[in-house]
């Protein structure tokens, strides 16, 4: 089966055809960094995580930039309110800078106990300053940006099919009332390109950078189309975000990268679903949210990160205890298994060929159909019990197998599994045995059962067979 990814811009599951064969580029819309990671955040780097991690997966090479928003990214999308940077600095009594290292940091730790690969280029949007400037320059010279009191805003009036991937109805929405009117642009949906850093009382944003304009630092939607491009190329296969980045981020992205360039900026738009408290989105400013690192200290970070992959990626999820005791109980199906495994002593002459083959392909299959991450971890837990069910008539082959498979698989979706202490006595228990033989072949009788008497006291149990002694640990 080929990989159908659900494309925002056609509203259908499309297949996926990279612009060079094996060689995926792709962008997803990283972190504002003046707060902590929440739970919602979590989710969203999740799944474009395992986006990646299924694409290598499969045997493409992908390269993944992702961003750090640290100046530009105002109060409301729609280019009011205050720098939220310098706003929380200011409350902090910090410098922004201090506060844009410190959450990154912060931001780097949560994201690495979760699993989250790091995406290859994690590039900071005042690191593009000048390519910035240098893409409203080319804006203004089209014809498609105009200056206003030294702010620079996109006209959406001169770009043709503004609007298209959030199906705006334009005439339609003109006519909603407004909540701050912007007097600077000329038409509804124009958005700012570059803002001026004077303030009221001779003072300035603290993050601030000449430019033609006089002194300003960028606007949000700016930096995403300046880094995908200059890392990727004009044309990107893949970029992605939440649902909220779609009416205006990435509508914005949209514009002004094709504006300035002539040429289609993104092939598959994805969007992912929010995680709700009470039915309302879960954010920092309703002060209704859950952070990833409170939650990875009550529940250890791979059952988080099960519960955030557990629901498909595009379906919206409501926040419960329930969600992190069922992906806890999930995880621990998956060790019960093992510890059977590694504690059987018998062996059988099952492969479990046949459904390890299943498993794999109802895996890709799922994972195939717009990454079902859910699917995919049903098919983990049908093939464990199979296995359960055939416990006594494995062979040992097909134990090491069936645990290497599911390590494998899910380790596709982030969910890291430790190796279980217990594995690890194997060579051991064999050097035991074996000087335990020799002293009965000695017919030193009173030291073997010493032995056997001291591998008791700490749970592990010696059975002699015809020919070989075989050991179980309680
Ligand atoms: P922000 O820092 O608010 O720009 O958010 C960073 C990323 O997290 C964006 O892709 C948002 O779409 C996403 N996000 C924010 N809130 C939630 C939520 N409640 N559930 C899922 N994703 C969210
Ligand atoms: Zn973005």
């Amino acid at each position: 089966m080929a990989l159908m990814i659900y494309n925002t811009l056609s509203r259908k599951k499309e297949i996926f055809k990279p612009v060079k064969k094996d060689n995926v580029t792709f962008y997803s819309c990283g972190q504002t960094v003046y707060d902590d990671l929440h739970i919602g955040n979590a989710r969203m780097y999740s799944n474009w995580d395992i986006v990646t991690r299924y694409l290598e997966w499969k045997g493409y090479h992908v390269l993944h930039v992702q961003n750090f928003t640290d100046v530009g990214h105002l109060t409301s999308d729609a280019d009011s309110g205050e720098d939220k940077i310098e706003k929380r600095a200011a409350e902090k009594k910090l410098n922004p800078w201090e506060l844009v290292d410190r959450q990154i940091q912060k931001y780097y730790k949560d994201t690495d106990e979760l699993n989250i690969k790091r995406p290859n280029i994690m590039p900071r949007a005042t690191s593009v300053i000048p390519e910035m400037i240098e893409l409203v320059q080319k804006l203004i010279d089209k014809k498609f940006a105009y200056v206003v009191k030294k702010n620079v805003y996109f006209d959406t009036s001169k770009f043709k099919n503004y609007g298209e991937l959030a199906q705006l109805k334009l005439e339609e929405d003109k006519t909603k009332p407004r909540v701050i009117e912007d007097a600077n642009k000329k038409n509804y949906f124009d958005f700012a390109l570059w803002l001026s850093a004077e303030k009221e009382g001779g003072k300035f944003h603290v993050m601030n950078w000449n430019s033609p304009w006089g002194k300003g630092y960028p606007g949000w939607h700016l930096e995403c189309s300046v880094m995908a491009m200059k890392f990727l190329g004009e044309t990107i296969d893949l970029h992605a975000g939440g649902i909220d980045h779609i009416p205006v981020h990435h509508t914005n992205e949209i514009a002004q990268s094709e504006a300035a360039t002539g040429k289609k900026f993104v092939n598959y738009w994805m969007h992912g679903e929010f995680i709700t408290v009470n039915g309302e989105k879960m954010s920092k400013s309703k002060g209704n949210f859950y952070t990833s690192r409170e939650l990875m200290d009550k529940w250890g970070s791979m059952v988080v990160r099960y519960a955030l992959v557990n629901t498909h990626y595009r379906k919206r999820v409501d926040f419960t205890d329930e969600l992190f005791l069922n992906a806890k109980n999930n995880i621990e199906k998956i060790y019960d298994l093992f510890d059977k495994l590694d504690n059987k002593s018998v062996f059988g002459k099952l492969e479990l060929d046949k459904e390890t083959e299943e498993l794999k392909k109802n895996f890709s299959d799922s994972m195939d159909d717009d990454f079902n991450t859910s699917q995919a971890l049903a098919s983990i837990h049908e093939f464990i019990k199979k296995a359960n069910i055939n416990m006594a008539a494995l062979s040992k082959n097909a134990g090491i197998n069936a645990r290497e498979k599911i390590t494998e698989l899910i380790g596709v979706l982030g969910i890291r599994l430790e190796k279980k202490k217990e594995t690890d006595i194997e060579p051991l228990m064999n050097l035991i045995i074996s000087i335990r033989n020799k002293l009965r072949d000695k017919k030193d009788y009173e030291t073997s059962d010493y032995l056997r008497g001291l591998l008791k006291n700490i749970g592990i149990e010696l059975k002699d067979d015809k020919d070989k002694t075989i050991w179980t640990k309680k």
